[in-house]
């Protein structure tokens, strides 16, 4: 694989004196994204493309559309097109361990994106949110949500990501450290009783899975009784739960909307927020994002170290991955106009 990496780069340099032309990009980087079904993905692939050539790099983008053999397929063409820095969002964390060893017997260097990778000593660098912080928030708006329509004790389900992403124990572990005290009170009761990441989790995000799920909670367990408050950890999931929701008569004057959290600020969901329905989202600027994964790409390319604020929390099995961690913003009905307008994220026609 060297030698083949060693011929390519001869044949592109042999080329570009050829043509007389120096070599505009300094590196060749490898993005491979999880899917386009969510829009966050979407924008983080855009900025990471914007970014990196404005930096003057040659980028490659794909995304696997949530099947892992299609990203693995894609990160195997990425390594044999030779790019330099490969920058993965892994739909399973814990099944890239072949393709990263391939990739570091050609000397690309790997950066985790937002995901981490697990079960591999080849992940050089971890660019993510405070993920634990992501899950504080998530639970700490729907309590408060809760707290303003009125006293406890408040019934509760739960929902959490997906067991095969690491971030979705960050996020449920976040939570759980606000809400379990509140079990243990009383204050907060999870009527169905189904608690723990094995339970509640929703494989690959996938927002028809919870809305099936809260289907049958409702069906099993709210026949005689009102749900306060619902713990999502992921918009694409709330819009599934608020969906159910509305089946049974949620949503109206005299039966209200139980608090809904969220993840991701996507636009569908600030809509629901403006029209009352879902409660919170917590805003991640994936432009900040990308902007930290383009610093690392440049310095690992420049042989120097890149910025990094944890060196201790993201451990993948097989080390712990130095990272950098951004600030999760928690979004709600009085905050998304600063927050999410304010900051450009969205224009005021994309809302409203
Ligand atoms: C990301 C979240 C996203 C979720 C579903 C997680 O890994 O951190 O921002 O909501 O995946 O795409």
């Amino acid at each position: 694989m060297k030698q083949f990496k060693k011929l390519m780069a001869t044949i592109a340099i042999g080329t570009a004196m050829l043509s007389g032309a120096a070599l505009a990009a300094e590196g060749y980087v490898g993005i491979s994204m999880p899917t386009k079904s969510s829009a966050r993905w979407i924008s983080d692939g855009d900025s990471m493309i914007s970014q990196l050539e404005a930096a003057g790099f040659k980028a490659d983008l794909q995304y696997a559309e949530d099947d892992i053999p299609n990203q693995l397929a894609q990160i195997e063409n990425m390594i044999v097109k030779g790019v330099d820095v490969l920058v993965i969002a892994a739909i399973d964390g814990t099944t890239l361990s072949n393709a990263l060893e391939n990739a570091h017997a050609s000397d690309i260097k790997v950066i985790s994106y937002d995901r981490l990778i697990r079960e591999s000593e080849y992940v050089d660098y971890y660019a993510t949110f405070d993920n634990f912080k992501v899950g504080v928030q998530q639970a700490s708006t729907l309590v408060e949500g809760m707290k303003k329509r009125g006293a406890g004790p408040y019934n509760v389900e739960l929902f959490g990501g997906s067991p095969d992403d690491n971030n979705a124990y960050f996020f449920y572990n976040g939570a759980m450290s606000v809400l379990q005290p509140l079990i243990d009170s009383g204050e907060i009761v999870i009527v169905s009783g189904q608690m723990g990441m094995d339970t509640v989790g929703t494989l690959r995000w996938d927002g028809a899975v919870a809305q099936a799920r809260m289907d049958n909670l409702m069906s099993a367990h709210y026949t005689d009784k009102k749900v306060d408050g619902v713990l999502s950890p992921y918009d694409g999931l709330s819009i599934g739960i608020l969906s159910s929701l509305k089946g049974v008569g949620y949503g109206s004057a005299d039966m209200p909307m139980p608090v809904v959290s969220g993840q991701d600020a996507e636009v569908q969901s600030v809509k629901s927020i403006l029209a009352g329905e879902q409660y919170s989202t917590i805003f991640k600027d994936t432009r900040e994002l990308a902007r930290v994964t383009v610093g690392m790409v440049q310095a690992v390319l420049s042989g120097t170290d890149p910025e990094i604020n944890d060196t201790t929390t993201y451990d993948n099995g097989v080390k712990v991955v130095p990272s950098y961690l951004l600030e999760p913003v928690p979004v709600d009905a009085s905050n998304w106009e600063e927050v999410l307008i304010g900051s450009g994220y969205y224009s005021m026609d994309q809302i409203k």
